[in-house]
């Protein structure tokens, strides 16, 4: 995943949405799928694991890769897809971060873990781990947040991407949102955006080595958990995968 973003809905719930952006040579996904454990996600046949996944408890997981960070130090290595497969099964943060505090990170490459739960009356929290192949960060974030994540013109990408966040009005305060603010358009609309060019560097990317080649949008309600899956970028139209889960109380 290379841009993500969560964002709490003021009728209930909330939304974890984002675009995968992909080397061209890399295998194309399977569409997401419901797994027996109660779990929706897509699977990366390269590496065996995914990118995204919601759960039957509300829970969304992404995981981004850490360009920032230096490369080729982890040892014995597994692929970072099998992080959120690995925790897919747990009902809160608190259950998911106990467990990743026993692991042992020197065998994944560089990353950047979200995990999103409901708040029990509204809004969200997201736990993040960020992974720097010597050591782990660990901060909560309470409301909406965008993480974005680009090997090539990283600066360049960070500085757009973080303005058409901005610019957008689901980064706003809940306050903003007690206007009428579609979710849905505004995710469009941010996802598919072409700033300030069609190009490496916009959030739907458009690059000779790499590309945006799917976007995944989450919805958590208080009964159901919902996932929209297009297989291109956003910008294009074509038909989308959609499935769902009844949420259980954690
Ligand atoms: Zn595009």
């Amino acid at each position: 995943m290379c841009t993500v973003v969560v964002v709490a809905d003021p009728s209930g719930g909330y939304w974890m949405a984002g675009n995968r952006d992909e080397a061209r040579w890399r295998s194309a996904a399977k569409p997401p799928h419901v797994f027996e454990h109660g779990a929706i996600y897509p699977v990366d046949p390269d590496g065996g694991g995914t990118w995204t996944a919601a759960n039957q408890w509300g829970l969304c997981f992404s995981l981004l890769n850490n360009y920032q960070a230096p490369t080729g130090l982890a040892r014995d290595v597994v692929s970072r897809g099998h992080i959120i497969t690995r925790l897919v099964e747990h009902n809160s943060i608190a259950s998911a971060a106990q467990s990743i505090d026993q692991w042992t990170l020197t065998q994944f490459e560089p990353f950047v873990l979200l995990i999103a739960e409901p708040l029990a009356l509204k809004g969200v929290r997201t736990y993040r781990l960020t992974w720097d192949a010597t050591t782990r960060k660990i901060d909560y974030n309470e409301g909406s947040l965008m993480q974005t994540s680009a090997a090539m013109a990283s600066e360049q990408a960070h500085r757009w991407r973080n303005q058409k966040w901005r610019e957008s009005p689901l980064s706003g305060t809940r306050e903003h949102f007690d206007g009428d603010i579609n979710i849905d358009t505004s995710l469009d609309e941010f996802f598919g955006a072409h700033h300030p060019q069609r190009s490496l560097i916009s959030v739907c990317k458009h690059g000779l080595i790499a590309s945006t080649v799917s976007h995944t949008r989450i919805r958590v309600s208080a009964d159901q958990v919902s996932v929209h899956y297009q297989a291109s970028a956003p910008c294009k139209q074509v038909e989308a995968v959609q499935l769902a889960l009844a949420r259980q109380p954690s």
